[in-house]
């Protein structure tokens, strides 16, 4: 009989159904609950990024593109969470997903929005 690699346990296991990809009900479950924890943890990572991008689109709504710091900040905004950065001239464009800033005085900031 032709056997398999359990996916989360790597043990073979003989294999009587096409698409059985575990040995047991035990691996499948450990195997499920490690991808939802991985998955949180991913989410976790990108949640205060995902509200900086909101901060910054909401804003923009509001037919600012200037806007203080300050008042970022007094809406949650957390300038080190960005997801990437590029170059705009000389200067640096933090990305936050849809929306960017770049420095525009010691006080403000510059909203972009991001062309995908
Ligand atoms: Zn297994």
């Amino acid at each position: 009989m032709k056997e398999r690699k359990c996916l989360y346990c790597g043990n073979s296991f003989p294999l009587k159904h096409r698409n059985r990809q575990y040995c047991s009900h035990e691996c499948y479950m450990e195997n499920k609950k490690e991808r939802t924890r991985e998955r949180y943890a991913h989410m976790k990572l990108y949640e205060p990024i995902k509200k900086n991008d909101e901060i910054l689109a909401k804003v923009y709504s509001e037919g600012l593109d200037v806007v203080s710091i300050e008042r970022l900040e007094s809406l949650g905004f957390t300038r080190i969470y960005i997801s990437r950065q590029s170059m705009k001239g000389n200067k640096h464009v933090n990305i936050t997903g849809r929306f960017g800033y770049m420095s525009y005085s010691p006080t403000e900031v510059l909203i972009l929005k991001i062309e995908q």
